[in-house]
């Protein structure tokens, strides 16, 4: 029987075979009832099997929750503002997610916890930096053709572009970037985090039109959220070389 399972791909099912027979022996369930338990397991085991998918699929570099940010720390995030964003209601409406603010401020940790809801939630996710998509974009720009190319960056329902800001784009980056932005525009969310204003992506994108162009379209539909307040990285360093307090 197991050879049957296996030849329908229900692989799952044919390994947990033996036990469930086991059972059905001394529990004599209806024929019906025993079916649906054996159709249980395998339809589980996919479930599984997709969850880690999807969640090896969103490239995650670390997991961060909300729970652990100390927002006492950051008044200028706007606690309430953070936590409707959580509710996930953005992905639905596509409307896109800006954190703005110098290093440190948690722009990357409230982008992967975001991150983190939607995968929970079922949503496809993909986290990448600007640096990683800009090169990804470029990779096999000879051979394959530019939707081709990007349709990896348009697939997940979620899309989160970090740092954006730390390095001046080439021209061909600087047009696949819009090129995406304009893809996903009113079709799936992005999620972005910058050091840079906005008034400053001419220079970033090295050219001036494109970059309003490009603001147009990721703005329209947004929630920007700019931070301002000390370094987290600073605080903990601090934290660790203070002197033990003498108690
Ligand atoms: P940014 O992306 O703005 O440079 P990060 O999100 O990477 O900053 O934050 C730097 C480090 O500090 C991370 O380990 C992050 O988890 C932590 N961190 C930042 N802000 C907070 C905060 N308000 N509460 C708790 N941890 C924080
Ligand atoms: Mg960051």
């Amino acid at each position: 029987m197991s050879e049957v399972c296996n030849a329908l791909g229900l692989t799952s099912l044919a390994a947990a075979l033996p036990g469930l027979l086991e059972q059905a022996r001394q529990t004599q369930p209806t024929y019906a009832t025993f079916l649906d338990q054996a159709l249980q397991v395998e339809l589980d085991a996919r479930k599984q099997r997709a969850e880690a998918r999807r969640r090896r699929a969103a490239h995650l570099p670390t997991l961060k929750t909300l729970d652990t940010f100390d927002f006492s720390f950051q008044p200028s995030v706007p606690e309430r503002v953070i936590r409707e964003l959580a509710e996930l209601t953005f992905v639905q409406t596509t409307t896109n997610i800006v954190f703005l603010g110098p290093p440190g401020v948690g722009k990357t940790h409230l982008s992967l916890a975001l991150a983190l809801k939607a995968l929970e939630a079922g949503y496809s996710v993909l986290f990448t930096t600007l640096k990683d998509l800009a090169e990804g974009i470029e990779v096999g720009a000879a051979t394959s053709p530019f939707q081709q190319r990007v349709r990896r960056y348009l697939a997940p329902r979620l899309l989160v572009i970090d740092e954006v800001g730390y390095r001046r784009l080439t021209t061909e980056q600087a047009s696949a970037l819009f090129e995406l932005v304009t893809a996903r525009y009113e079709k799936g969310a992005i999620i972005l985090t910058s050091n840079t204003s906005f008034a400053e992506w001419g220079t970033l994108l090295g050219n001036e039109v494109l970059a309003s162009a490009l603001l147009d379209r990721l703005l329209h539909h947004a929630e920007v959220i700019s931070i301002q307040g000390p370094s987290y990285r600073m605080k903990e360093r601090a934290e660790k070389e203070r002197p033990p307090s003498a108690a």
